[in-house]
């Protein structure tokens, strides 16, 4: 059986480094070790100590030394697999640890797949699915505050909340389901009262967690904010401003000219993906109209908008169009060139957009640029601490298991206050158990199990 062959794999990251770590996780890790590893003196070890650091060399086949390292080794079931695992720290360079690794193979191990190592973790019962999902959140987080909320979610914050649903919905299906193997003692009218509670709880619990779903979601991808505004309002100078010293990283989106999407970027804590449009143009010449087009489109798909104005020139068709097109969609309105005698005011840009916010900046002096990247902040994740929430959604596949369940829990309580017949219940509430399990991995199909550890990279 595959899962059960021991694998291996470099864990550190190519390239030079001061140390380069190989894993052996399965239960061949011992008598690989056994094969390939010498103590100071050239002996064969007999004895493993567990968590124990020792220093030895890594022989090849023909018992000559490829490097000096050190090892320990986690007994099952307390090593990150779950698994016995052996961990070699050789001399961190590409030829060495290949060399080491080609001996591991050669005494056994198969080369790990991308996440293979979290993956037994999870099958293992290590770590719930999002504990695992966690793990590479806390790899990629680009800002700190993504990292400190992946941390939350790998030490099981969310984990928790999950589980105490589906403990509490278990509890309430039991009885329904004992119910209907002996129909005599049928549920009586305060167990139903207390369903209806208990269902509610667990339905409001849910609804908490979906309301910072959207916030959550940026933090783990990114969120992405476009600069519009037509031809010379400053874009291109509030993009700069925006990127600070990352200003070197700016790069083309492939296949345009005249569109610029910037590397991610920690705003105050909220990776974000800033693109300067080409501007929203009326134009009859059709590459014009395609650019439009283009431009439109990303204002229609980004998290937030940033809607540029010249404060020292009158408004002009152009910049019309542009407020006619946000008129609905979540943008901040910014009046630039306030260094500049003011032609336009925000009074008269106000009308417009009544639920807008408005700031007035100088792309140019940098006048209100740490006030927009606050309000920035602000628009994509709230003011309050996401990292101190007790727990958050970060991906959209569990956002979608919460909507899930939460309409299949909407039913139950209809059908309590309707009863319905006690098998329909249940039906009900075995789909919302289903729908959490997705979340947690209780009840997930193992091709989302190998999707999501496909995103993983090799050695993790
Ligand atoms: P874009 O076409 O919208 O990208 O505009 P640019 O950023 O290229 O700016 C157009 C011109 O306006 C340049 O000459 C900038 O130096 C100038 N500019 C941009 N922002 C300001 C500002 O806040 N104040 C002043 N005085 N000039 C600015
Ligand atoms: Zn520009």
């Amino acid at each position: 059986m595959k899962e059960s062959q021991t694998i291996a794999a470099i864990s550190t990251p190519p390239g030079e480094g001061g140390i380069g770590i190989i894993r052996i996780s399965g239960a061949e890790a011992l008598s690989i070790g056994a094969k390939i590893l010498r103590h100071p003196s050239g002996k064969q070890i007999k004895s493993w100590p567990e968590r124990v650091v020792r220093l030895g060399y890594v022989v090849d086949q023909d018992n000559e030394p490829i490097d000096e390292v050190i090892y320990f080794y986690f007994k099952e079931r307390r090593s990150y697999t779950g698994e016995d695992l052996l961990e070699i720290q050789g001399h961190g360079g590409y030829q060495n640890l290949k060399k080491i690794l080609t001996t591991v193979f050669q005494a056994g191990a198969r080369p790990a797949e991308p996440g293979e190592f979290t993956k037994r973790a999870f099958l293992n019962g290590r770590l719930d699915l999002t504990q695992a999902e966690a793990v590479i959140d806390l790899i990629r987080a680009r800002t700190d505050l993504a990292q400190r909320v992946a941390l939350n979610q790998l030490r099981g914050r969310l984990a928790q909340v999950i589980k105490e649903q589906e403990e509490k919905l278990m509890a309430l299906l039991v009885p329904i389901e004992a119910a209907l193997d002996f129909p005599e003692d049928e549920i009586p009218e305060l167990q139903r009262n207390e369903a209806l509670n208990e269902v509610n709880n667990v339905r409001q619990r849910l609804k908490q967690l979906l309301d910072s779903a959207d916030r959550g979601i940026i933090l783990r991808d990114a969120a992405t904010v476009v600069i519009a505004g037509r031809p010379n309002v400053g874009k291109s100078s509030l993009l700069n401003q925006l990127l600070g010293e990352e200003r070197a990283i700016v790069t083309p989106i492939p296949g345009t000219t005249r569109d610029f999407v910037s590397e991610i970027i920690d705003l105050e804590g909220v990776p974000v993906r800033l693109i300067d449009t080409a501007g929203v143009r009326q134009s009859d010449d059709p590459v014009e109209k395609a650019g439009v087009e283009k431009a439109r489109q990303l204002m229609t798909e980004a998290d937030l908008v940033l809607a540029i104005f010249d404060a020292a020139t009158p408004l002009t068709p152009e910049d019309h169009a542009l407020i006619d097109f946000l008129s609905a969609k979540p943008a901040l309105i910014i009046l630039n060139k306030t260094d500049l005698p003011v032609q336009v005011t925000v009074e008269s840009l106000q009308s417009a957009f009544p639920q807008a916010k408005f700031l007035s900046i100088s792309a140019l002096t940098g006048a209100g640029i740490n006030e927009l990247k606050t309000l920035i902040r602000d628009e994509l994740i709230g003011s309050e601490g996401l990292a101190e929430q007790p727990a958050l959604v970060t991906r959209v596949r569990h956002k979608e298991a919460i909507e899930e369940a939460i309409e299949l829990l909407t039913l139950v309580v209809q059908g309590i206050a309707e009863e319905w017949s006690e098998d329909l219940l249940a039906v009900n509430l075995r789909a919302a158990l289903d729908a959490l399990g997705q979340i947690s991995g209780r009840a997930v199909s193992e091709e989302i199990i190998n999707e999501i550890f496909a995103q993983f990279c090799i050695g993790k």
